[in-house]
């Protein structure tokens, strides 16, 4: 045992714990958008950077800082950066680290608003990102080879498939190419998976998923080396806009406290659940990657501590029959967002994925008969029962 560095729970609890003289046993929530002076030059000092200390919080507040302190303990980070978002903190991540002229390679599958970002905005500004299959190592290593690439960005497992993208692969291209591996840690979190032990340079969170874990406030995080990450990026934010509010970080702070057990219980449910889908006579396929039939399921073991709480399956009757499950739902949430204690399901193909052209679609794997759950902390048996009336016996 290493007595030098404590453990996860014990970080999870009380890594980024700074109390003021009110002696306080929870963390203080300091809900102030400036600080205060001594004196015109503690002022100057301040401004200049000279004197450490807090100015405004579009630039620091210590609620913020407790946040982005426990969460680089959990990620056995060097440093993160608070984000208002998960989608301002890959935009933090671009704008922190490229330029125009510059290019990115990234996974097919990636979450819908990540890819309207790169394709609708950035594109505008001379980045260009190029898509491969998120498990063809060596079309990664093609495109990362392209000169001018700078940033490869992947998902892992990816969103509805649970495809598992090699992280240790991939960093070692990303060293080979000169480029710097960013994965987005949403799905696993900390309590599952840690990107950067496996050679990843960047890891970026939306705390509005698993990280809060109640479905409560927005957040994002991007976390690495102090020099890779926290110059460019705070840079940028402190000059944009898109800091963490105090509130939402301090939310999310305490959502940390049960990170672990949450991605635990949910992981453990998932797979009681993705056993149970596998077995019906109605359901052709399970997506999950806890499951052995899942075709990188040693992969997923070897970077991921369990399954994750986010599984799809493929429906027989397309369509019809999957919206039929979806509206026998009496327990599981109709909604589009994943990461909360309460069960949601979503049909991608008309909703997350319905922008994309049906032929595209088809084609990633999306079909009609397409759901996925990101199972929460209801009694199986529940879940169970809603998708039973669904699906028919
Ligand atoms: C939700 C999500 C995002 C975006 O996060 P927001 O906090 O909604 O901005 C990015 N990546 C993945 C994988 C997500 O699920």
């Amino acid at each position: 045992m290493n007595h030098e560095q404590p453990g996860f729970d014990t970080l999870a609890v009380r890594a980024g714990t700074d109390r003021t003289a009110f002696g306080e046993h929870s963390e203080a929530l300091f809900l102030t958008s400036s600080f205060v002076f001594s004196s015109a030059g503690q002022a100057a000092a301040r401004f200049a950077g000279e004197e450490p200390g807090y100015v405004y919080s579009r630039y620091t507040n210590p609620t913020v800082t407790a946040f982005e302190q426990r969460l680089a303990a959990l990620e056995n980070a060097e440093c993160c950066v608070a984000t208002a978002s998960g989608m301002a903190a890959i935009l933090a991540c671009v704008m922190g680290l490229m330029k125009a002229g510059e290019r990115m390679v990234a996974s097919r599958s990636l979450f819908g608003a990540t890819t309207q970002l790169f394709n609708n905005f950035l594109a505008r500004f001379g980045i260009e990102t190029e898509y491969v299959a998120l498990t063809d190592v060596a079309a990664w290593e093609t495109a990362a080879s392209v000169p001018g690439t700078r940033l490869l960005f992947v998902e892992t497992p990816s969103n509805p498939l649970t495809e598992i993208a090699d992280i240790a692969a991939l960093s070692a291209i990303a060293r080979r190419t000169g480029t710097l591996l960013i994965v987005d840690n949403c799905f696993c979190s900390p309590a599952l998976q840690r990107p950067l032990a496996l050679g990843a340079d960047i890891v970026i969170h939306s705390a509005t998923k698993y990280l809060d874990g109640q479905g409560r406030v927005l957040g994002g995080a991007v976390l690495g080396k102090r020099d890779l990450v926290f110059d460019p990026l705070t840079a940028f934010l402190r000059n944009a806009g898109p800091t963490l509010s105090p509130f939402n970080a301090w939310v999310i702070l305490k959502g940390l406290e049960t990170l672990k057990l949450r991605m635990e219980a949910q992981s453990r449910s998932a797979l009681a659940l993705a056993g149970w889908l596998e077995r019906h006579p109605r359901v052709r396929r399970v997506h999950y990657p806890g499951l052995a039939s899942h075709p990188q399921h040693d992969l997923a073991l070897r970077q991921q501590s369990l399954g994750g709480a986010i599984l799809s399956f493929e429906v027989d009757g397309g369509r019809i029959a999957a919206w039929r499950v979806v509206d026998a739902c009496k327990v599981i949430s109709i909604t589009a967002n994943l990461g909360d204690t309460k069960s949601t399901i979503t049909h991608p193909a008309s909703t997350t994925h319905g922008r994309v052209a049906a032929a595209a679609r088809q084609a990633a794997g999306i079909g009609e008969g397409l759901l996925r759950i990101a199972v929460g902390l209801e009694d199986v048996s529940d879940l169970v029962g809603d998708l039973e009336r669904g699906l028919g016996q």
